[in-house]
């Protein structure tokens, strides 16, 4: 489709960055660089009426992760590297809340639970975090501390990581340990706030544009980097990759994997206390909702083998909601309803380290969130707006 002049020298006139992805990452980078260059143009580009990928399907932990997952890390990543995952999370939350504040994320500092079954693998587990409690406790104090010092009320408060039996009896759980500072909050509320905050700060949002060929003219253009949906080509002076799992559509060599994640709305006959809650190293978490439900997701670990061909998807839907339900009614009792069902997209990788850089001069990407990205996303953000304001030149201030 041809650009008619409106669009060539107004709506869809070059501009200085293009983001492409509106999920937390993409909006926040918008977002992060409107502050940095305030005279800038910026367009971001999603291909979704919504979004199609974790921040409009997400969970609502404002979480770090937990214990039995950080062991897995640990054992990976070392204990240096670890701790600094952890420390991207806490700085990615306080960024997101700096930017869209409390109230507008519907944030609740509720305090989280690691649940650990009451069966041979779960007790063992819980041997293993047992023994490396007091380890992660001590790296872990003072990053919350000085992290969330000025937004969590538990703030200094330790410990950041406690045993607790009252909870894992009332949950029929084996153990359980106490994460105070971990909270939840309202996903659409923050999708929301987010739109709102980039209309405020003049970044144009197209939806139903997608992506499907990224080209870089040589010459002296200002402006020498094409988008094209097929149809229509844009032109930037560069370009974020922000798709997460969807990256390798436009950046092939990314070591990123898109894989689902299933989530059910449930109504129990007994709701459990406050709080959320992680069981089975973090592949399954529940939280709840308003109207007496639950929100009940995960099950990675189940292993199922999701179709490339979307005419196949309805059987292993089928079977992973069953399993779904099937844990939900072991950790929460009887269910009367299940009132929604869902699918979602994450991006990751060998191990949970979020993926930053540039691929070529004016193309960057932020990408690979894992299962943590409400955390970790608006900081990568911040710190692609960095990486991007660092190389370019004649960016307009
Ligand atoms: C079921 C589920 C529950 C989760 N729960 C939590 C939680 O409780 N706490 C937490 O911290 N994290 C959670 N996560 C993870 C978190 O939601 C993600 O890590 C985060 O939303 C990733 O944000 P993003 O911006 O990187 O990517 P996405 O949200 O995936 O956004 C990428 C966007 O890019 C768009 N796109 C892709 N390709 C193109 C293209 N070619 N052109 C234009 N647009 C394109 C997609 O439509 C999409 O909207 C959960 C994820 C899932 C799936």
């Amino acid at each position: 489709m041809p650009i008619g002049y409106w669009e060539s020298e107004h709506l869809l006139a070059p501009v200085d960055l293009t983001v492409v992805g509106g999920g937390i990452v993409g909006m926040s980078t918008a977002l992060h660089y409107r502050q940095l260059h305030p005279q800038a143009t910026i367009r971001l580009l999603e291909r979704d009426p919504i979004g199609e990928g974790g921040t409009t399907r997400n969970a609502g932990f404002a979480c770090f992760g937990g214990p039995g997952e950080w062991l897995d890390d640990i054992g990976q990543l070392g204990m240096d590297t670890w701790r600094e995952l952890v420390a991207m999370r806490i700085g990615g939350l306080c960024d997101l809340v700096e930017l869209l504040g409390e109230d507008a994320l519907g944030l609740e500092w509720t305090g989280g639970w690691e649940l650990f079954s009451d069966d041979s693998e779960g007790r063992e587990r819980a041997a293993a975090v047992e023994r490396m409690l007091p380890d992660m406790e001590q790296a872990l104090a003072s990053l919350f501390e000085s992290g969330l010092g000025h937004i969590h009320p538990r703030a200094g408060h330790a410990p950041v990581l406690a045993p607790d039996l009252e909870r894992a009896a009332a949950m029929g759980a084996h153990w359980a340990v106490h994460m105070p500072m971990e909270g939840m909050l309202h996903t659409g509320k923050m999708v929301e706030a987010f739109h709102h905050a980039l209309h405020d700060a003049r970044v144009q949002r197209i939806h139903g544009f997608e992506v499907k060929a990224l080209e870089r003219t040589e010459g002296h253009s200002a402006f020498p980097w094409t988008l094209s949906d097929g149809q229509r080509t844009l032109e930037s002076r560069s370009i974020a990759v922000c798709t997460n799992g969807f990256a390798r559509q436009l950046l092939p060599d990314i070591q990123v994997e898109r894989v689902p994640n299933r989530v059910l709305v449930v109504e129990p006959e007994k709701m459990p206390p406050v709080g959320t809650y992680h069981a089975e190293d973090g592949y399954l978490y529940f939280r709840p909702l308003p109207a007496g439900r639950i929100l009940f997701g995960g099950g990675r670990q189940f292993g199922l083998i999701w179709p490339d061909d979307p005419q196949m998807e309805e059987g292993i839907r089928e079977e992973w909601d069953r399993r779904l339900l099937e844990s939900a009614e072991n950790w929460l009792g009887p269910i009367r309803h299940v009132t929604h069902r869902w699918t979602g997209w994450l991006g990751v990788g060998a191990d949970r380290m979020p993926l930053l850089g540039s691929t070529e001069k004016g193309l960057f990407h932020a990408v690979r969130m894992g299962g943590m990205g409400v955390a970790v996303g608006c900081g990568m953000g911040r710190r692609l707006t960095q990486l991007i304001s660092s190389t370019m030149d004649g960016v307009a201030d």
